[in-house]
This record gives structure tokens, sequence and C-alpha cells, in this order.
């Protein structure tokens, strides 16, 4: 999608604080930090939200989630604990409509989230 930010940091045309990268996905350092580890992971390939990533390419949203457990692991949080989330919608506070997954730790989190 050309108008998409996700999409352009994929691309490397916007640039981001890039703590992962391999032929399917990137992450990165979210610009508004929530917590110590605030690291976003995304598709390269444009997907509206994770319902329809995992209907039309369930390897790829498998492959997400091993990227995620691995950016844990690189971030040292995952032995204490930390939290995979992704907002779908207006009512999540979805805010770019490019599927991604935060993956938030360094401090307590909160359950359930407010
Ligand atoms: P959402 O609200 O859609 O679940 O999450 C979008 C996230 O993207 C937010 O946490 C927001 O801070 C982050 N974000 C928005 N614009 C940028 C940007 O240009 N660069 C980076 N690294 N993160 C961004
Ligand atoms: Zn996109």
């Amino acid at each position: 999608m050309s108008d998409c930010l996700f999409c352009a940091i994929a691309r490397g045309d916007i640039p981001g604080d890039i703590v992962h990268s391999d032929k399917q996905s990137v992450a990165f350092r979210d610009i508004a930090p929530v917590a110590p580890v605030h690291v976003l992971v995304i598709p390269r390939e444009h997907y509206a939200n994770a319902a329809d990533l995992a209907r039309q390419d369930p390897a790829l949203a498998a492959h997400l989630l091993t990227v995620a457990a691995s950016v844990a692991e690189q971030e040292a949080v995952s032995a204490d604990g930390y939290r995979i989330v992704t907002n779908t919608g207006d009512r999540a506070g979805q805010s770019v409509r490019h599927v991604h997954l935060h993956v938030l730790g360094g401090r307590d989190l909160a359950w359930p989230p407010g």
C-alpha cells in the first residue's frame, strides 16, 4: 500500500529504529513507547489486521509470533515476562491499519489493561 506508514518503514522509505529484519518481517521501536521495551513487529506485506493476516497467510502469522518471542529474548525481557498485543479497529484504538504486534516489557504490566 503506497500511503501506508508501516509499509513505508518496511521498505526503508521512512526511518525506523529497527531491531530485527528478515525477508518477511521487520521489528522496530515504537516512536511513543509505553514501556521500557516497546517494539512493533510487522509483516513486510500489507494486511490490515491480525484476522486478515491469519486467514490469508497463517504461516506468516506464526512467523510474526516467533519474531516477537525472539525480540523479547534479544531485549532481555523474556525471562521476567512480557506482553504481545495487537489492536483491531476503532474501539481498540488501532491507529495504523497495517497489522503489528506490540511487544511490551521491562516493567510490571497491569492486567486487565485499561
Ligand atoms: P496501534 O495504536 O495501531 O495499535 O499502534 C500503532 C503504534 O504505532 C503506536 O503505538 C504509535 O506510537 C506507533 N507509531 C505511530 N507512528 C509511528 C512512526 O512513525 N514510527 C514508529 N516507530 N512508531 C509509530
Ligand atoms: Zn502497510
